[in-house]
């Protein structure tokens, strides 16, 4: 049963929210002509509203022109220069929340932009692993609302393992203290585990309406606990549709090369419509064990492009020059959310901005994204920082 108020703390985050954008505006205006904006840190709220549907198939971004979509798969930005995952699904008047990165400083640019998708309650929410620039927004402080203060939420799904001495870290026990309030206002919270084994009422498929249904995968690392953290993301498979033209749509956290390879034996993985770039297009991550079998169409990359926010080593920041090499050769359709500028100034801006994947049950997925669908092969920064592919190069010959 849906719970249908949002709370309290929504009304007066959207208020902050209205003002900041105000500025901003005023600010963007200043700058007009200008092809970097140096945006507050923590305070950006993706100017969804200042798109309107061009008449070019997927440039669109107004909320009514998603909405119209059977189904929408949403990469957010998140309004600062580290990079983090956050996904929305939404099938008709249900919505399921993948992770919420990539600081706490992102809370009010999620809030805002779930503020004009979600309606009532967010039904599923997913945590694939306690990694910060994944579960930060689940995870402040006291005084501090978290997404779970300011959305209610009907099912959290939530990793089954973490590396030994997590319990020490500060956010690891707010995320713990605010899961259980959460669960004491209503929530029904399951681990991966226990969907894939339907134990204690989960279930490993979930009804999203409109023929679309929610899968938990199965993993190694639900069971097991794995060196490295990436490892006990969960994973989720959403199916639109049923036989041939059904249509596939793969999440898998930041797994990396020990847990694909357990994923394609433990599931029976189908060709899919989208993969969410695992791992941010690290080169630890997207193998060929995991790439021969689901052959993406269209690949989502989760990341701040360019940002020295991990490693120095230019080939190595996301997405890396590996992970477009491996996969080339299924697809071109590569997009990505943001673009670091300056990282010691905080400057960022959007390589494609949020990303919406949206389709109807008949016809073939399209992108939108609110600053544009240049593929990432076409991109300023791939000329200047990424060898071309073969097999890119080969269609643009051809
Ligand atoms: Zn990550």
């Amino acid at each position: 049963m849906a719970r249908s108020s949002k709370k309290k703390g929504f009304s007066r985050l959207l208020l902050i929210a209205g003002l900041v954008v105000c500025l901003l505006a005023g600010a963007a205006a200043g700058a007009a002509g200008q092809v970097f904006a140096l945006r507050p840190e923590g305070y950006y709220i993706p100017p969804t509203e200042t798109f309107t549907p061009e008449a070019s198939a997927g440039e669109g971004y107004e909320a009514s022109v998603i909405t119209s979509y059977e189904l929408s798969i949403h990469f957010l930005e998140l309004g600062n220069k580290y990079t983090g995952d956050c996904t929305l699904v939404k099938v008709g008047d249900t919505e399921v929340l993948i992770d919420a990165g990539s600081t706490t400083g992102s809370i009010p640019t999620i809030a805002a932009y779930l503020g004009q998708y979600v309606e009532g309650a967010l039904d599923y929410v997913i945590v694939t692993h306690a990694h910060e620039d994944h579960y930060a927004g689940f995870a402040t402080g006291e005084g501090t609302d978290s997404l779970f203060d300011l959305f209610d939420c009907d099912t959290v799904i939530t990793f089954s393992q973490t590396t030994s001495g997590k319990e020490d870290q500060r956010m690891y026990r707010n995320f713990e203290r605010e899961l259980r309030e959460e669960e004491e206002n209503g929530a029904t919270v399951y681990t991966a585990a226990e969907c894939v084994r339907g134990e204690n009422g989960a279930s490993p498929v979930f009804d999203l309406g409109n023929g679309v249904e929610l899968q938990i995968l199965d993993s190694y690392y639900y069971y097991n606990r794995a060196s490295s953290e990436n490892d006990h993301s969960v994973c989720a498979m959403v199916n639109q549709g049923e036989g041939e033209s059904a249509k596939h749509y793969l999440f898998t956290g930041d797994l990396e090369e020990d847990g694909e390879e357990y994923l394609v034996e433990m599931n029976d993985l189908p060709q899919v419509d989208l993969y969410k770039a695992g791992h941010h297009g690290s080169k630890t991550s997207s193998t060929n064990v995991l790439l021969n079998v689901i052959r993406p169409e269209i690949v989502c990359v989760c990341c701040c492009t360019g940002s020295p926010e991990y490693t120095k080593t230019n080939e190595n920041q996301f997405p890396t020059q590996e992970f477009i090499d491996r996969v080339a050769p299924y697809t071109d359709k590569v997009y990505a959310t943001s673009l670091c500028v300056d990282y010691s100034k905080g400057a960022y801006t959007s390589l494609n901005g949020n990303i919406a994947v949206c389709a109807n049950a008949a016809g073939a997925p399209v992108v939108y994204a609110s600053d544009n669908t240049t593929l990432l092969k076409d991109t300023a920064w791939f000329g200047e920082n990424r060898r071309m592919p073969e097999a890119w190069q080969a269609e643009a010959a051809a």
